[in-house]
């Protein structure tokens, strides 16, 4: 699979809903923190970018479209002058790609103004929409606390708003129990730093310490980059909040973790350390389980860069076939707001990745990729080493086969989409033009993260949604008996 947000090929891969970023540090230059740190997390979203500084009397936003390092100039950062900051790297998985659904969302409420950012998608968004309808209709509430935007995020901020007249903790306490789905919310007033994860903890979220402040991020990548030091995660159902008081938390309701698997496969850097694991050496132990489960009788192991590198050092250290680099993959054709020509579109695959003739020619290929989403970029893959030489192309995949849609902020397809549902792995096979294709197991891909499967989210693969999903939607994929597993 390729780097989330590319857009040239026929087929993007997963994307996430976003990163999200925090800093409480008096005396440090927060916009600068909150820059790099939203440039570790730009895997997370790539559609916009944007942050919240704090002065303690004011807050001030700057956001736009494109990514971190379009957005933010060194004359922007340096206007942005603050002792906290809220950060944000978005794809829109609820709500358009537009400059006004772009965060952190900036509104007033009752208090102050309040700026926040949001990773996840919730998935009672019709019950919130009428709880807020009722409550504008029964209360003074200025139309300025109304929704501005098509976001889940917007929904948020309008409850926290129209909730905020004993202040932002009060009013987070009331709304955040109300809210499904996934959610790690970093958001602001004037003078404190919030940050909330929900019960099922489906995306990580985690709290660092610099010496003279609090960090909060998506992943620890964030925190590695500008020196703090990682404390431990946002607990499921936690909300924390960092002051001139220091650091306080409590709870809003009780932990059922649930963690996406998928971060394990693909989402989250290799870097990230996740329920105290490192994602690289989870993905090499699920690379080894790969090879255990599926062999093949080949020359050469290579992985589809990036992703798929670690699970192909674990299947090569496993399978004892030699580990190569044989495709070279282009890092700077990231998301661009540049059409490409219909020449240029037909290149396709070639644009990312490139296969090395040298490596490759007369070789029977093991392959080793994170996830088959629709089929189309393993399809123009295969097609490409067939033409650079390769004899055979066996291809195994680090996850088992993509069967139903995620509703907890991660875009892959919808499920008439999806190319799994309906057709066989030997089918696949045929369509994608391989000589062999393996997919992981789920027990195996489970095991190999050293997290039990209770505690986790694996409906993508087995359609065991551990939030009810909305019913529309269970309805048309008959997915009700499912509920509450
Ligand atoms: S459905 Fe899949 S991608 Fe979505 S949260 Fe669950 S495991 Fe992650």
């Amino acid at each position: 699979m390729l780097s989330p947000g590319d857009d040239f090929s026929d087929e993007p891969g997963p994307r996430d809903a976003c990163g999200v970023f925090g800093v409480w540090a008096p005396g440090e230059d927060v916009a600068k923190l909150t820059y790099f740190g939203l440039y570790a997390l730009q895997h997370r979203g790539q559609e916009s970018a944007g942050m919240a500084v704090s002065n303690g009397e004011r807050i001030m936003v700057f956001k736009d479209m494109g990514l971190v390092s379009q957005v933010f100039n060194e004359a922007t950062l340096n206007s942005l002058k603050g002792h906290l900051a809220v950060g944000h790297c978005r794809y829109s998985t609820t709500g358009a790609s537009t400059w006004s659904n772009a965060q952190p969302t900036f509104r007033g409420t009752e208090t102050g103004g309040m700026a926040l950012a949001h990773n996840g998608n919730l998935t009672n968004t019709d019950e919130l929409e009428t709880w807020l309808a009722g409550k504008i209709a029964e209360s003074d509430v200025p139309r300025k606390n109304r929704m501005d935007s098509t976001s889940d995020t917007a929904l948020v901020s309008a409850l926290l708003s129209v909730y905020s007249g004993d202040g932002l903790r009060s009013a987070a306490m009331q709304v955040l129990p109300r809210l499904d789905g996934a959610f790690c919310l970093v958001f602001s007033n004037e003078k404190t730093l919030f940050a909330a994860r929900d019960p099922q903890g489906i995306h990580p979220l985690v709290l660092g310490r610099l010496e003279h402040g609090w960090v909060v991020a998506s992943e620890t990548a964030a925190l590695d980059i500008i020196g703090a030091t990682l404390i431990r995660e946002v607990e499921p159902g936690e909300l924390i909040w960092i002051d001139e008081a220091g650091l306080n938390s409590t709870r809003f309701a009780e932990a059922d973790p649930k963690g996406c698997l998928f971060e394990y496969v693909y989402l989250a850097r290799p870097d990230t350390l996740i329920s105290g694991r490192r994602v690289h050496a989870a993905r090499v132990e699920i690379g080894r389980t790969l090879a255990l489960e599926c062999p093949a009788d080949a020359d050469l192991v290579i992985p589809t860069p990036e992703s798929g590198t670690p699970s192909a050092i674990g299947y090569a250290e496993a399978s004892g076939i030699p580990f190569g680099l044989g495709l070279v993959k282009n890092s700077y054709v990231g998301r661009t707001f540049i059409q490409p020509s219909q020449t240029i579109r037909q290149l396709g695959i070639r644009l990312k990745l490139n296969p090395i003739r040298d490596v490759i020619e007369g070789k029977r290929l093991v392959v080793v990729d994170d996830s088959i989403v629709r089929g189309n970029t393993q399809r123009a893959l295969v097609k490409m080493l067939r033409e650079a030489g390769a004899a055979e192309v066996h291809v195994r995949i680090s996850s088992p086969p993509v069967q139903w849609p995620c509703f907890y902020g991660i875009d892959f397809a919808t499920r008439a989409e999806l190319i799994a549902p309906g057709l066989s792995t030997d089918e696949i096979c045929r369509s994608i033009g391989a000589d062999s294709l393996g997919y992981i197991s789920l027990e195996g891909l489970t095991a190999s993260t050293g997290v039990s499967g209770r505690r986790l989210c694996r409906a993508c693969f087995d359609g065991n949604y551990p939030v009810p999903i909305p019913a529309d939607r269970a309805e048309q994929m008959g997915l009700e008996q499912k509920f509450g597993c």
